[in-house]
């Protein structure tokens, strides 16, 4: 197991957003958490990435307690955070924002990994001298994703990044979600688009009002009845 949250509360002044998460999520592994609008789901990932702070609880990463660190040293031990609209650095370049990605490590390796997300995002390729802030929302997007790969996560948290962009599009960047997986980072995803979360799931969790209501995998989640009503608009 790489990530455990144990009985997590997170508030904010009065407003319990968290009332005792527990989520696992194994190495190698998709995990998708879906909810609805205010569920808490941006409130987990910036809670494990140490940005909020746990009332209670604890969030165990390969067997360390974590809980309290903060964020600089989530980012050294590989937790990674995409955050919800992107927050690329419109002014500087597409190569620039991936440089920045890499501003953690001391290898040699980061020229290489450019080119590795070069050959993962061909737009960015064409796009290496082009200002982010001109880039298009599913470009901005996949350069998110590349200068959070540039860190070398161990684990990559994605909040929500198929908000706001074409269907097409949203294909795309979970077909690549699927590419980082397959290339031995664990993800762990968020999302209001809980069918095309859960199809790429290896397991799930359904977050409700600050609770865990439901976990399985993702195919028993697309076809639980409760799931299938509140999130897929199916009967
Ligand atoms: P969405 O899908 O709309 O982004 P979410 O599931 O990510 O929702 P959170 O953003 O985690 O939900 O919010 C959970 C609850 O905590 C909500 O009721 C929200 O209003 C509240 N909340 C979040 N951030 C703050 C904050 N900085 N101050 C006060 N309340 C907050």
């Amino acid at each position: 197991m790489m990530l455990e949250l144990q009985d997590l509360h997170v508030s904010y002044g009065g407003i319990r957003a968290l009332k005792g998460v527990s989520i696992q999520v194994n190495e190698g592994e998709i995990v998708s958490l879906i909810g609805a609008n205010g569920a808490g789901k941006s409130t987990t990932l910036r809670a494990i990435s140490g940005l909020e702070r746990a009332q209670s609880g604890k969030i165990l990463f390969n067997g360390e307690d974590i809980t309290g660190k903060p964020s600089k040293y989530m980012v050294q031990k590989g937790l990674i955070l995409v955050p919800e609209g992107r927050l690329i650095f419109p002014d500087m370049t597409v190569l620039e924002n991936l440089k920045i990605g890499a501003y953690l490590r001391s290898d040699r390796d980061v020229e290489a990994d450019i080119q590795r997300m070069y050959a993962l995002f061909p737009r960015l390729k064409e796009r290496a001298w082009q200002m982010a802030g001109t880039l298009s929302g599913g470009e901005q997007q996949m350069l998110a994703v590349g200068r959070a790969l540039m860190s070398k996560p161990k684990l990559l948290m994605m909040d929500e990044p198929s908000l706001g962009l074409a269907p097409l599009v949203v294909k795309d960047i979970f077909s690549i979600i699927r590419t980082i997986r397959d290339s031995g980072v664990t993800v762990l995803l968020i999302e209001q688009n809980a069918n095309a979360a859960l199809k790429i799931a290896d397991r799930g969790y359904v977050l409700e009002t600050g609770r865990i209501t439901l976990e399985g995998s993702g195919r028993e989640l697309l076809s639980d009845p409760a799931v299938r009503s509140a999130y897929l608009g199916k009967s």
